[in-house]
């Protein structure tokens, strides 16, 4: 029975803050592998702004975890289509790998928000939490239906995709803060760089 976790996001685009907290999540939470699951069309994000494509956010996270133990990058999200709920994505792995144990690893600021999310009193049932904090986000008192979560800490790292993409729309370094093979696919494919 492995344990495996769920690490969900947008990826838009990878970060060294999605890397470093997906390292401690597995070593906190004890995970034999944790999957970076590429949302397709993040339901909060939708209609917000211009999306990278969904098949471009995966490949740069897969280049970024190739040669780190335990982390995979999975497409699930983007082979099911649609928008992405991670009631699904819970619903579908534990389908799928039916004698694992799933933990879900969430920011700081994203557990704050869990009580929003799609079916999300059905989630507690079918997996653990494991949150990460996040700067500017305080740990989050209420845990949706959980009643408690592992804790996985990290230096601070005040890192965002938002920061990150506006630094490519400015021309401004993005070294040090993510991966340089993702720094040179944005440069040579010019992301970013018309977005308000
Ligand atoms: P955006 O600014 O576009 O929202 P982001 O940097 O928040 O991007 P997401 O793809 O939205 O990245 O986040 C995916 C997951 O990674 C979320 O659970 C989020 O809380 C977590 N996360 C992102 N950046 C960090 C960070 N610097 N430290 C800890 N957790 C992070
Ligand atoms: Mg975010």
């Amino acid at each position: 029975m492995a344990r495996v976790g769920i690490f969900g996001g947008t990826f838009d685009p990878i970060h060294f803050g999605h890397l470093a907290a997906a390292v401690n999540a597995r070593h906190a939470a004890g995970l034999d592998r944790i999957l970076l699951v590429v949302a397709n069309v993040p339901w909060q994000k939708e209609g917000t702004r211009e999306l990278t494509p969904a098949q471009t956010r995966f490949e740069l996270v897969r280049q970024a975890v190739e040669g780190i133990d335990g982390l995979e990058a999975s497409d699930v999200e983007i082979k099911r289509g649609g928008l992405s709920y991670t009631i699904d994505t819970v619903s579908e792995l534990r389908r799928l790998f039916p004698s694992d144990r799933f933990f879900l690893v969430v920011g700081a600021d994203a557990a704050a928000g869990i009580e929003d999310w799609e079916r999300t009193e059905e989630l507690p049932a079918l997996s653990e939490l494991v949150v990460v904090n996040r700067p500017g986000h305080p740990r989050p008192e209420k845990l949706g239906g959980w009643s408690k979560a592992i804790m996985a800490e990290i230096p601070s790292l005040d890192i965002s995709s938002t920061d990150l993409r506006q630094r490519a729309r400015d021309d401004r370094p993005l070294e040090f803060l993510m991966p340089s093979g993702a720094i040179e696919y944005i440069r040579q494919n010019q992301l970013y760089r018309d977005e308000p």
